[in-house]
């Protein structure tokens, strides 16, 4: 017998409620039943079709024989001595990606991953050093959500309020997954997050960051770096693909519907683009953008030629732009001594700790 006679389970994790319907309707069951099925995929804690109990039982017998749904268990899970979380999950081809939590006084961040590795090679990240392994499922993306919620659920650490594709990958760069998960936590029978409490970042695909505008409400990061394309050409190579102008471009037409404000980020690399006169630049560069500036001074490690640059320094910076009228606020990384820090995820094990804090979605 071939290969073709014994199909593949789908996993129903990978499926939008649209898709659940249309699954539903290839099967010859009435619509309301989709809905139900969709909603029990999410359920805290939910492990097997036999849970489901308000479908029939021939229907949960037939599920279980066709399909099934993923879940991650934690295979590491590491506290930092500052209360970040960082969870390393293993895949079912035996590939490793991590999920950061941060937990603040009012607030749970989740950074998630998009992908295994990353392709884009920014030269200040350690993840970008490992190179690019394959694209996350959107079940892979939604089942960091699930299984850190349940783990927070079990230690009554409260709930996730945040989400933050800032871990490893580039999340533009595995656009039809992204956006099928973003399309589960955002449903109210998914996992039922608001647009204004996830933010996409990116190093750059400027026509994909029209797109994600146009098909959903999210929030954007776009990660800078730097100020003019001589520079941003060495530490990006994204950038010689779509330079700033294009780039910035991308980024008015991404708010202009919603005059929502976007987040920069700028990692101060100590004498690469940190000095009075790069912030000037980068002041000029984002002049009339609805912006908002995260000056994260660079993690370093012993593979990265960079160094981050000192207290004054980054104050001297952080007042040029204040004075510009930007809001800017320096993060501090957190998650460090565990490689949970910004561009430190899975280099060693790396995905990112964002250190969003203090910083109050609109
Ligand atoms: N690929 C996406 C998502 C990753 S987010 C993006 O580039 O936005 C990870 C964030 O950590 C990015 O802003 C990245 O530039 C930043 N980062 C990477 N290496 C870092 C380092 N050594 N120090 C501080 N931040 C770093």
């Amino acid at each position: 017998m071939s290969d073709a006679s014994f199909p593949k389970k789908i996993d129903l994790r990978n499926l939008t409620r649209d898709d659940v319907k249309s699954f539903a309707v290839d099967h010859g069951l009435p619509a309301f039943r989709a809905k139900q099925l969709f909603s029990w995929l999410y359920r805290p804690g939910i492990a097997s079709f036999a849970e489901m109990t308000d479908l029939p039982k021939d229907l949960r017998e037939s599920l279980a024989k066709e399909a099934f749904f993923s879940r991650l268990t934690p295979a590491v899970k590491e506290l930092s001595n500052d209360g970040t979380i960082k969870y390393g999950f293993r895949l079912q081809d035996g590939k490793m990606i991590e999920s950061v939590l941060i937990p603040e006084e009012d607030r749970n961040t989740l950074c998630i991953s998009s992908q295994v590795g990353c392709a884009m090679a920014c030269a200040f990240c350690l993840t970008g050093t490992m190179g690019f392994s394959r694209n996350l499922s959107c079940a892979e993306i939604v089942d960091q959500v699930c299984a850190v919620s349940e783990d927070l659920r079990e230690n009554n650490l409260g709930m996730i309020n945040n989400l933050v594709f800032m871990g490893m990958g580039e999340p533009l760069a595995n656009f039809d997954n992204l956006i099928k998960a973003l399309t589960i936590l955002l449903d109210e029978l998914g996992l039922h997050f608001s647009e204004r409490r996830i933010t996409v970042s990116t190093c750059g695909l400027a026509p994909k960051i029209i797109e994600l505008g146009q098909r959903l409400k999210v929030n954007l990061a776009v990660s800078l770096h730097a100020a003019d394309n001589d520079t941003r050409n060495r530490l990006m190579p994204i950038n010689l693909r779509y330079p700033l102008e294009i780039l910035l471009d991308a980024c008015r037409e991404f708010s202009l519907p919603r005059r929502k404000r976007i987040t920069f980020e700028y990692v101060l690399l100590k004498g690469v683009n940190d000095s009075d006169q790069d912030a000037v630049k980068l002041a000029r560069l984002l002049h009339g953008m609805p912006a908002k500036i995260n000056l994260l001074p660079c993690n370093e490690a012993p593979e990265l030629p960079f160094a981050k640059p000192g207290r004054q320094r980054t104050d001297t910076f952080q007042d040029i732009l204040r004075r510009k009228g930007f809001t800017v606020l320096v993060r501090s990384s957190r998650g460090a001594d565990i490689s949970a820090a910004c561009g430190q995820l899975a280099a060693k094990s790396s995905a990112c700790e964002t250190a969003l804090k203090d910083d109050k979605m609109p």
